[in-house]
């Protein structure tokens, strides 16, 4: 973190102080978990459903921390400085540290492929210099500013992914990144109870825009996209990127599939050829996302090649794991919604031998959840895929609506007829997938074990 005095830092978050015997003292680390205070921090004390920071405030000062920040005068002669909000102090610290940052910064949402957006961005943006990017999944309201107060003076590009689970939380969140160029990777039936429908879902995903520093880029996918915010953009710059649509500014062309993929990247400042060790169409859509963020803080097409070719599969992400020379599991088993869902059928369809796909349920989709399970079964069969095996109350209308389908209550009878399976197909590729609330990994490490 870039350091402050805690009197700066009460300023900025305008509190009161109380038994702060030494306001010059300087404060480099934030720790929000009680379980992890760092010598010569400030604790925030915040507030979520299942508990209260405000009760491991005192332990926290024991633990190193010089002081806390609460929402109310703690009944303790312990240093804290008291705000109305915790959790609004933390992103008026986290927006001040971008503030003093010089950075390039970047920022992007959307219904899927986020995070492997953001690998891609960073591990480009990383030749081009000292960048920061979100860790795991830290895209939330408090995730993001936890992010932000991770900038020191060294970093010359950050990379922030943005998440919602509902409408205005991107708006606040974009509003502490204050992003150079922001982008919205896709639209989908993803977190649908949230959102109400896929209009809630656009209104949400375009609140990144209200963020965006003057003169900065706004970056939308011309294969998912809601008019609304072409709107919304009027004397803003507009980027726009495609898979294949060659009125995109950023697009690929002559992609092939073999062992590994590789395209043509057409950019406005030239096209290069790009190798990826990653398959599926939605990869190849995620990688000219990643290029054309790069390319609006000042990556070059060389440095955009190299970032690329330098990626590797990470594990749940359609991972490759191979049982032998001719059978195969695709690992994707991290999350899914109707969006990723239809890529993996897709891109299982493409394998070779007898294509299995073994799915737990979608979760979040609200009350059409059966039809959208529905029809992946029948993408399933339109795809002409061997077999299905679903685990789950509502993957069970996948596989009934695949023609090819078996249903099982647990996973270890899943598990039992897939290993049959093993045995009988020499040439076999089995992808597995479901929400995070599945644990579909369960799977495959019980096929590990029991092959
Ligand atoms: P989360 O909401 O959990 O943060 P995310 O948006 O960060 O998810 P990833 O973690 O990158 O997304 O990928 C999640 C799943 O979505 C993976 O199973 C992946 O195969 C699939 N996926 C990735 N990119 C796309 C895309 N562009 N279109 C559709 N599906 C995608
Ligand atoms: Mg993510």
């Amino acid at each position: 973190m870039i350091p402050l005095e805690i009197e700066q830092i009460k300023k900025i978050v305008n509190g009161e102080s109380y038994y702060i015997h030494d306001e010059s003292a300087v404060i480099d680390t934030i720790c929000t978990d009680s379980r992890k205070i760092i010598k010569q921090s400030l604790f925030i004390a915040l507030v979520g459903n299942n508990f209260d920071g405000h009760a491991f405030a005192e332990q926290s000062i024991k633990d190193g921390a010089i002081a806390v920040i609460v929402d109310h005068k703690l009944d303790k002669t312990i240093p804290q400085i008291v705000v109305k909000d915790t959790r609004l102090a933390l992103g008026v610290i986290a927006n001040f540290i971008r503030q003093q940052s010089t950075a390039k910064i970047v920022a992007l949402t959307g219904s899927s492929g986020k995070t492997s957006v953001k690998e891609m961005t960073a591990a480009i943006l990383q030749h081009c210099g000292q960048t920061l990017s979100t860790q795991g999944n830290f895209n939330n309201d408090i995730g993001v500013p936890l992010t932000l107060l991770r900038l020191t003076k060294q970093d010359q590009f950050a990379v922030i992914e943005l998440g919602a689970n509902h409408i205005g939380e991107i708006a606040y969140t974009t509003n502490i990144v204050k992003p150079q160029s922001a982008l919205i990777n896709n639209i989908a039936e993803a977190h649908i109870e949230g959102f109400g429908s896929l209009q809630g879902v656009a209104k949400a995903k375009g609140e990144i825009f209200q963020g965006l520093l003057n003169g900065g880029i706004a970056i939308i996918n011309l294969d998912s996209c809601s008019d609304k915010w072409f709107t919304q953009l009027v004397n803003k710059t507009v980027w726009t990127f495609s898979l294949t649509n060659p009125s995109a500014q950023f697009y690929a062309s002559n992609i092939q599939h073999d062992k590994k993929t590789t395209f043509t990247l057409h950019t406005p400042k030239g096209e290069c050829e790009i190798m990826l060790s990653l398959v599926g169409k939605h990869n190849i859509s995620n990688a000219i996302a990643a290029s054309a963020l790069a390319l609006s803080v000042g990556a070059t097409l060389d440095q955009i090649q190299q970032g690329l070719t330098s990626l590797t599969p990470v594990k749940g992400r359609l991972f490759p794991i191979k049982l032998n020379h001719t059978q195969l599991i695709w690992d994707d088993s991290y999350n899914a919604n109707v969006g990723s869902m239809s890529e993996a059928v897709k891109v299982l369809a493409k394998q070779p031998g007898y294509r299995v796909l073994v799915v737990g349920d979608m979760g979040e989709l609200g009350p059409e959840s059966e039809k959208y399970h529905r029809q992946i079964g029948e993408l399933a069969r339109d795809q002409k895929l061997d077999c299905v095996v679903s685990i789950g109350k509502l993957s069970q209308f996948i596989s009934q609506y695949s023609g090819e389908g078996h249903h099982f209550n647990n996973k270890q009878d899943a598990v039992n007829y897939l290993l049959m399976l093993l045995r009988q197909q020499p040439s076999l590729t089995i992808l597995v997938k479901g929400s995070r609330s599945a644990k579909m990994e369960e799977v495959i490490e019980k096929i590990q074990i029991e092959q």
